[in-house]
């Protein structure tokens, strides 16, 4: 389902934390400062926490939950919890997501 690898134990190799499990963020998160995102909290939902920025927010809108294109938008990376805890930190979250994919109560 994603682009990118992590090995058979769930980890990442990060440069900076070194052998980690991960997280899952849209490419414009990466380094970014003050922006609005929503997250899917670790456990709830997936194994692994998951970010978007607002921009990717509004093509999971648009397109009703498409996969595909919600990819091609957010170009999804896997980084290191510690990396992730940094990004979550520096930005603003909108909401936390618990409820995905068909379902319209909410949470
Ligand atoms: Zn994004
Ligand atoms: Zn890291």
């Amino acid at each position: 389902m994603l682009p990118v690898e992590s090995d058979a134990n769930g980890l990442v190799d990060c440069a900076t934390h070194g052998r980690l499990s991960y997280g899952i963020v849209c490419s414009h998160l990466v380094g970014a400062i003050g922006r609005n995102f929503f997250e899917i909290p670790r456990g709830e939902v997936e194994e692994h926490p998951w970010a978007w920025c607002d921009e990717c927010d509004k093509v999971i809108v648009e397109t009703n939950g498409d996969e595909q294109q919600i990819e091609k938008k957010a170009g999804w990376k896997l980084i290191c919890l510690q990396c992730f805890a940094g990004i979550t930190s520096r930005n603003h979250l909108e909401a936390y997501i618990t409820e995905v994919e068909g379902d319209d109560q909410e949470p």
